[in-house]
């Protein structure tokens, strides 16, 4: 019989194919006496052999397909199972208790495990997680049974797990992973911005039920709808197979608007540009019609690998992202640490409200040597491209005052060395504190734009934790606080003749960019796989008609009000 479960539709699509669980629980080993130990050391080497070979294959098509700095981590692995510490101590365990080698690699890692984990350090917290992977690797060798590895996955299929941290994301194998289903998470977690990004459907916080899909189970991910549908009957698996035909050729049509302005039906002209996380992400924004990058989240050029980029391995992405897209803009993001993205290798004390406590600009202010270093390679790539930087997470002028005179000292110094920078970078920050909104008027003369980060500014707004979905009814965009927060950043802004983009989610959600168009907004940069979309809705839309009917939204009070509102005059102008 078929089953439902409605999650929200974190990336658009329609995904047919049998489930791939990535369970996260580990296998507990019964204790089982051996009589040969030396025969268990023997198989436990050999597991540890194989282990190694997977690992370095995995290490291999990491670098070829997502560059040398993702590919680190796996370095880190084949490390380990060279650690004296934790090798000698299993077969050392073998060999006195004479117990089987599932039971020894399970008990002592288990022991190194809990040792990191209960660790101040986040660097050596960060350890324990790679124990897990590496010792459940050899677990699976000694088990004979396959180990779950997402970037070596063959067979076509839907992914199901608790969740997927943006390093999952990032080593799924796209040959084969139509789409993934997770239990928690909300359309601004990470793994859904990657989805998007990757341009894979995906459903996520379906709940956990989720768990009671049986592997290898047939499913149809409709990602446009948030339906996930569990070994479907015949006629409905027909009925989505043709919807998924429809869908594909939808995209086909779509892609001819690629090298088309972004127009309104009354002529005003708006810009859409990409959210990107990695230099891959490049040649999907082009490929998509993107005219220019809107955010760049240098953030993921930290995360995956075991220290921070130098200056020069950052010079490298920023110059190469400059090329690929000149003469178009890139706005490029300094480093967004906290919250949800973590970087294990720094040492950052544990905090009790990450997503208020010492992230982004506050960090970089705070650690300065790391943030010097990011300015310095931003300034050096600046000649090879259209660059525009930007702070995030700013919330008073003095975060904003302090940023600006760092980067003004690094390009002082750079011309004193006899290094050339652009002279026609434009310096923006992100407004995404309602108290960066609210005081827009106060920061407009001292940038060159501003791009609001809706993402973060609903959940500070709302008091609403954006990866939290029993808190998601808060979460709303609509609501009447954010319209009024983001018409206060365009008034300001065009008192001061600045632009306004948005790189929050809302930028490239259909329902939102009218009334956004109507407002004022310059620029939406979204993820590539929205684009062309939102540029057909903009060719049908008359932007001075939306400014009227942004002007009554803003009277109404409540989001339900909003949205009906705005449904009802779409449905007449587009019907
Ligand atoms: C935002 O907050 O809207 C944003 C674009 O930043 P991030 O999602 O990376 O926090
Ligand atoms: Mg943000």
């Amino acid at each position: 019989m078929t089953t439902a479960l409605k999650g929200i539709g974190a990336s658009p699509g329609i995904a047919i194919a049998r489930v791939f669980s990535l369970s996260s629980e580990r296998y507990i080993p019964v204790r089982t006496t051996v009589t040969d130990t030396q025969q268990e050391v023997a198989r436990f080497r050999e597991a540890v052999a194989v282990a190694r070979k997977e690992i370095e294959a995995i290490r291999i098509s990491a670098e070829e397909k997502l560059g040398a700095e993702k590919a680190e981590i796996f370095e880190g692995h084949l490390m380990l199972l060279e650690d004296p510490d934790l090798i000698d101590a299993i077969i050392e365990k073998i060999g006195i208790e004479s117990v089987c080698a599932e039971f020894a690699l399970y008990e002592v890692s288990q022991s190194f495990i809990e040792l990191l984990q209960s660790m101040e350090d986040e660097l050596l917290r960060g350890r324990a997680v790679d124990i897990e992977d590496v010792s459940g690797r050899v677990m699976s060798r000694l088990r004979g049974v396959p180990h779950m590895d997402l970037a070596n996955l063959t067979e076509e299929c839907v992914i199901i797990a608790r969740d997927l941290t943006p390093s999952d994301t990032a080593q799924l194998n796209l040959h084969v992973v139509r789409g993934f289903i997770t239990e928690v998470g909300s359309r601004t977690s990470h793994s859904a911005i990657m989805a998007r990004s990757l341009e894979i459907p995906a459903i996520v916080g379906a709940g956990a039920l989720v768990r009671d899909i049986p592997e290898h189970a047939m499913v149809v991910v409709d990602a446009n709808e948030g339906i996930v549908l569990v070994n479907p009957a015949a006629d409905e698996l027909a009925a989505y197979q043709e919807k998924k035909r429809k869908d594909d050729v939808r995209r086909s049509e779509l892609a001819k608007l690629k090298d088309q302005p972004s127009l309104s039906a009354d002529g005003k002209r708006v810009e859409l540009a990409a959210n990107i996380g990695k230099l891959e992400d490049i040649q999907r924004a082009i490929d998509n019609g993107a005219e220019g990058i809107g955010l760049f989240r240098t953030e993921f050029l930290y995360m995956g690998r075991s220290s921070l980029p130098t200056e020069e391995e950052q010079f490298t992405s920023y110059k190469y992202a400059l090329e690929k897209m000149n003469p178009k803009p890139v706005v490029i993001r300094t480093l967004d640490i906290g919250g949800d993205k973590e970087l294990p290798y720094m040492e950052l004390p544990k905090e009790t409200n990450p997503f208020l406590g010492q992230r982004a600009l506050r960090l970089c202010l705070d650690r300065q040597d790391l943030f010097r270093t990011q300015l310095r390679a931003l300034l050096r790539a600046s000649t090879y491209g259209n660059l525009k930087i930007m702070f995030p997470m700013i919330a008073v002028l003095e975060e904003l005052v302090e940023a600006k005179k760092l980067l003004e000292e690094e390009q002082q110094k750079l011309l004193a060395e006899g290094v050339a920078v652009s002279e026609a970078i434009e310096v923006g920050m992100m407004v995404e504190i309602p108290a960066a909104a609210v005081s827009a008027d106060l920061f407009a003369p001292e940038v060159d734009f501003f791009s609001i980060g809706t993402n973060d500014l609903i959940q500070y707004t709302m008091a609403a934790d954006r990866m939290n979905e029993t808190v998601a009814y808060l979460y709303q965009p609509w609501h009447p606080s954010l319209l009024r927060l983001i018409r206060m950043v365009i008034t300001a802004a065009e008192k001061e003749g600045k632009w306004v983009g948005m790189c929050g989610e809302m930028a490239g959600e259909q329902a939102a960019i009218p009334l956004l168009l109507g407002l004022g907004l310059h620029e939406f940069s979204m993820s590539a796989g929205s684009i062309l979309s939102a540029r057909e809705l903009i060719g049908q839309l008359n932007q001075a008609e939306w400014a009227a009917h942004a002007e009554q939204a803003l009277t109404m009070r409540s989001t339900q009000e909003i949205t009906q509102f705005v449904e009802f005059i779409r449905n007449g102008v587009t019907k």
